[in-house]
């Protein structure tokens, strides 16, 4: 829960507003019904009731884009219905609503929502006292926006610049390994869910340590970056390329069969021995490949097209294995 709270910044500003909520409304709702604004005291325990049953959700889905935005328009609203019923206190409720709508959802629909309430608040007018207080309370309320715009701006351009160095590999500019682990789940489950199938290609450098030595690190980078363009350029968009450490890659395609694999990885091999050389000759690459299997798990996926890039290593590199053909070999870690 608390992981939720620390990773999930949204969902951490709907607990926030959820708790607030509870505790800061809950006493002016009893207070109303005290009084006799029964109007008031339904309007408070509308609200309360609304984002409390918001924040639950949030946390049973997920969804905290929805139930963000949704959060964003009943505080908003409820203040401006608090300001129109009982004056001032909404004016003032109006506030936090106005900061939080930027971290609530998209920066649009909050400048939105925020114009709407302030607008609503001044059309009605009962709220204010004299037209100076109005006007003090319109300039104030846009203030308070365009500071909760900026710092939510810069916060999620901080929050993608940080997820980018976190999941792109800097040299190639293709997902890593940690990207690739989330792919490969969300792939099984949804071949799981749709019927849908996904292969994966485990591909090595051939004497890649040659490579460096012999011409230094540069070019060996340069091989590895020529060849993620290659790639890339001879897929499809749908299929996705990650690092999956030094100069080993692997390759997930969806919607592809057996016979429609073989196709592309001839093609794709071709198009290497082709193109993509190092300034002493050819550059090659074996390929373990393997078909998800129904109800397959990640790792045992991964684990079979290893197995048949190993057999391409050990039957002479430079070619391409299907684990459905592979023969069983004793893997490294057994001979060792
Ligand atoms: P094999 O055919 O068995 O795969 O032989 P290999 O030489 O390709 O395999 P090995 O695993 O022994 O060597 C991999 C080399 O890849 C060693 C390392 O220096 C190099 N390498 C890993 N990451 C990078 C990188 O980012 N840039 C460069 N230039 N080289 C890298
Ligand atoms: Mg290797
Ligand atoms: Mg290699």
């Amino acid at each position: 829960m608390l992981y939720r709270l620390k990773t999930d910044f949204r969902l951490s500003i709907i607990t926030l507003l959820g708790i607030s909520a509870i505790l800061g409304i809950s006493p002016f709702a009893v207070m109303r019904f005290v009084q006799g604004n029964m109007v008031a005291g339904i309007i408070d325990l509308t609200i309360m009731l609304a984002i409390t049953a918001g924040m639950i959700y949030a946390w049973v889905t997920g969804d905290t884009a929805r139930t963000g935005f949704a959060m964003a328009v009943v505080a908003s609203g409820g203040a401006v219905a608090v300001g129109a019923v009982v004056g001032e206190p909404g004016l003032f409720w109006l506030f936090p609503c106005l900061v939080t709508s930027f971290f609530l959802t998209e920066s649009r629909y909050a400048i939105f929502i925020n114009l709407a309430a302030v607008v609503a608040l001044i059309v009605h007018g009962v709220a204010f006292s004299s037209t100076v207080q109005m006007w003090s309370f319109a300039a104030t309320a846009i203030v308070v926006s365009c500071c909760a715009f900026v710092f939510a701006h810069r916060n999620e351009n901080q929050r993608e610049r940080l997820e980018h160095l976190a999941t792109v590999d800097p040299l190639t500019g293709v997902k890593n390994r940690r990207s690739m682990d989330e792919e490969l789940a969300m792939a099984a489950a949804s071949a799981a869910r749709t019927g849908i199938s996904y292969a994966l290609v485990l591909l090595d450098i051939d004497h890649f340590k040659k490579v460096n030595d012999e011409y230094g690190h540069s070019v060996g980078d340069e091989v590895l970056t020529e060849m993620v363009a290659l790639i890339e350029r001879n897929v499809r968009k749908s299929d996705q390329l990650f690092r999956f450490g030094g100069e080993e890659f692997v390759l997930l395609m969806s919607g592809v069969d057996q016979t429609g694999l073989r196709a592309v990885m001839h093609n794709l091999q071709h198009i290497m021995h082709k193109f993509l050389k190092h300034p002493g000759g050819q550059v090659t690459a074996s390929f373990g490949v393997a078909l998800l299997n129904i109800g397959e798990d990640p790792d045992t996926w991964l684990a079979r097209a290893d197995a048949a890039l190993y057999e391409a290593k050990a039957s002479g590199r430079d070619q391409i294995v299907y684990a459905e053909d592979a023969v069983a070999l004793e893997s490294p870690a057994e001979t060792a």
